[in-house]
C-alpha cells in the first residue's frame, strides 16, 4: 500500500491541473497505469520464492494475496485502457472505433494490448470456474504468460507517454523492473540449480504407508545447510519421465536427519501416480524450505496439532520436535476409517516417548457425530483455549475445525494452518 501511496505522489507531481474532459481522461488514465505496473511487479515479488517471504508469510497466505492483487491489477489495466481510449476520442474528436483504429497504428499501444491481452488469458484461466476444469500444469504454462505481459507493459510504458518527460521517473521505474527481473532470476533459477549441483539430491526409497499413500525417501548431501524446518515444505521435481516438467509442493514428514529427507505423498492424479513409481537413484530438484508451519509461530506452552487426511504430514514431523514436556502436546487425527491412518506406528512411539496425548479421530465427514465440533475438541483437550493450534488438512475439513476452534474460544491468530490446495 506504501509503494502504492509513492506511486500515486509521483503522478500528482507530474499531473497539470486542469478541467478539460480530454485531460480529465488523461490523467486517470496515466494514474491507473501507474499503478497496474506498480501492481504487478508486487504479483512477481510475491511469488518469486524469496525464502524470507516465504518463511514469514507462508506460501498459502501469499498465493491468496497474490491472488486477490492479481484481480486488481486487471481492474486497473482495463480501466487504463478505456480511460486512455475516451481521452483520445474526445481530444480526436473521433468516436471510439476511430480512435482505436488510429491508435493501434502506434507500436507501444500494440505492445500495450498484447500486454492486456496476455494479462486477460492469465485472469481468466485463474478463475475458479475455469481452473478447476483445466489442469495444474495447463494453468502454470498459460500463468507464466504474464512474464510476457509484464514485458510488453514495460515497453508501452516506456515508450508512451506515462513516463516520457520524466527521465527521473522513467530511470526508477526501469530499475525497480530490472531489480524485480534479477529477484526472479536468482530465486527460480539460480538458488535451484546451485542447491541441486551441491546437494545431489536423490530418490534412495519408497516405502508403501497405505493403499494409497507412499513416503519418498531421499538421501543427499550437506542437507543440514537447506535449515529446512519441521512443518516446511519443499517443490520437487523428479528427474523421471513424466514428472520432470513439473515441481510438486510436499511437506516433509519428518525433520531432516543423517542426510535424508523424507516426504509422504497420498496418490491423488497423474503426478503422484508417477511418484509412487519412482525409481531409486532417480535425481531430485527441490526449491525450498519454504512455508511458515513451524515451531516459530508457537505463543503458548501447550500445543494442539489437528491433521486431516494427509495433512498429517508436516504435523508429523511437529509431533517429534516442537519442544515441550510431558502432557503439552496433543495430536488430534481426522480419517474416514482405521485403514487410511498413515505413519500409525511412528506416531504412537512418539506419543509414548514424549508422554503426548495422540487420538484418531475416525468416521466420515457426513457421519451425524462430529468429533470436530466445539463440545467434541474440548472434550478431547479440556484447557483447549490456552493452546496454540497447528492445523493441515483438506479445505472443507480445515474451514470447520477453523470455525469450530474458534468457537470453542481459541483465538484466531493462535490457529496456524497450512493450505495443500495454495501453493
Ligand atoms: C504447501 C503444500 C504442501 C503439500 N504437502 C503434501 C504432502 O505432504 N503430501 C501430499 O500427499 N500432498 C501434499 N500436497 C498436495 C500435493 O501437492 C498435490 O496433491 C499433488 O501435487 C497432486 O498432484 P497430482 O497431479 O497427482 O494430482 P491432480 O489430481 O492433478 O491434482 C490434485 C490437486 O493438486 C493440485 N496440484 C497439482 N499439481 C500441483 C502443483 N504442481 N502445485 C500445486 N498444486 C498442484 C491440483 O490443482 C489439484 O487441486 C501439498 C500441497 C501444498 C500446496
Amino acid at each position: 500500500m506504501a509503494g502504492a501511496g509513492v506511486v500515486a505522489l509521483g503522478w500528482g507531481v507530474q499531473a497539470r491541473p486542469s478541467a478539460r474532459l480530454d485531460a480529465v481522461f488523461a490523467s486517470g488514465a496515466h494514474l491507473t497505469g501507474l499503478l497496474a505496473g506498480y501492481g504487478v511487479l508486487v504479483m512477481l515479488v510475491l511469488m518469486a520464492r524469496i525464502p524470507a517471504v516465504e518463511h514469514g508469510v507462508g506460501a498459502d497466505r501469499l498465493a491468496r494475496w497474490h491472488a486477490r492483487g492479481g484481480r486488481h491489477v486487471l481492474g486497473l489495466v482495463a480501466a487504463h485502457g478505456l480511460l486512455a481510449l475516451c481521452g483520445y476520442a474526445v481530444h480526436t474528436g473521433t468516436d471510439l472505433v476511430e480512435a482505436v483504429d488510429s491508435l493501434l497504428r502506434y507500436p507501444w499501444i500494440a505492445a500495450a494490448c498484447l500486454g492486456a491481452l496476455l494479462f486477460g488469458v492469465v485472469g481468466v484461466t485463474s478463475a475458479a470456474a475455469v481452473r478447476g476444469r483445466i489442469r495444474h500444469e495447463t494453468w502454470r504454462r498459460l500463468h507464466l504468460l504474464s512474464h510476457l505481459a509484464v514485458a510488453a507493459g514495460f515497453v508501452h510504458q516506456l515508450a508512451g507517454p506515462d513516463l516520457s518527460g520524466g527521465v527521473l521517473i522513467a530511470w526508477l521505474w526501469s530499475m525497480a523492473h530490472a531489480t524485480v527481473a534479477v529477484v526472479l532470476v536468482w530465486y527460480r533459477l539460480v538458488v535451484p540449480l546451485r542447491r541441486a549441483l551441491r546437494h545431489d539430491l536423490r530418490v534412495a526409497e519408497v516405502v508403501e504407508e497405505s493403499p494409497d499413500t507412499v513416503s519418498v525417501l531421499m538421501r543427499g548431501t550437506e542437507l543440514a545447510e537447506l535449515r529446512a524446518e519441521p512443518g516446511q515444505f519443499f517443490r520437487w521435481r523428479f528427474l523421471q519421465r513424466g514428472l520432470r516438467s513439473t515441481a510438486l509442493p510436499f511437506s516433509l514428514s519428518a525433520p531432516v536427519h543423517d542426510d535424508t529427507l523424507r516426504i509422504t505423498v497420498k496418490v491423488l492424479g497423474d503426478h503422484t501416480r508417477r511418484v509412487r513409481r519412482l525409481r531409486p537413484g532417480t535425481r531430485v530438484l527441490a526449491t525450498g524450505p519454504f512455508g511458515a508451519l513451524t515451531a516459530h509461530r508457537r505463543t503458548r506452552p501447550k500445543v494442539l496439532l489437528l491433521a486431516g487426511g494427509v495433512g498429517i504430514t508436516p504435523l508429523r514431523a511437529l509431533f517429534e520436535t516442537l519442544p515441550g514436556g510431558p502432557g503439552d502436546l496433543t495430536l488430534l487425527y481426522r480419517a474416514s476409517n482405521a485403514g487410511s491412518l498413515v505413519l500409525r506406528e511412528e506416531l504412537e512411539t512418539i506419543a509414548r516417548r514424549r508422554q503426548a496425548a495422540l487420538y484418531y479421530l475416525l468416521g466420515r465427514s457426513d457421519d451425524a457425530y462430529d468429533p470436530l465440533a466445539p463440545r467434541a475438541l474440548q472434550a478431547l483437550v479440556p484447557d483447549l483455549a490456552a493452546h496454540d493450534v497447528y492445523l493441515c488438512g483438506p479445505p472443507a475439513m480445515a474451514q470447520a475445525a477453523t470455525a469450530s476452534l474458534i468457537r470453542a474460544g481459541v483465538p484466531a491468530g493462535r490457529i496456524h494452518s497450512e493450505d495443500f490446495q495454495h501453493a
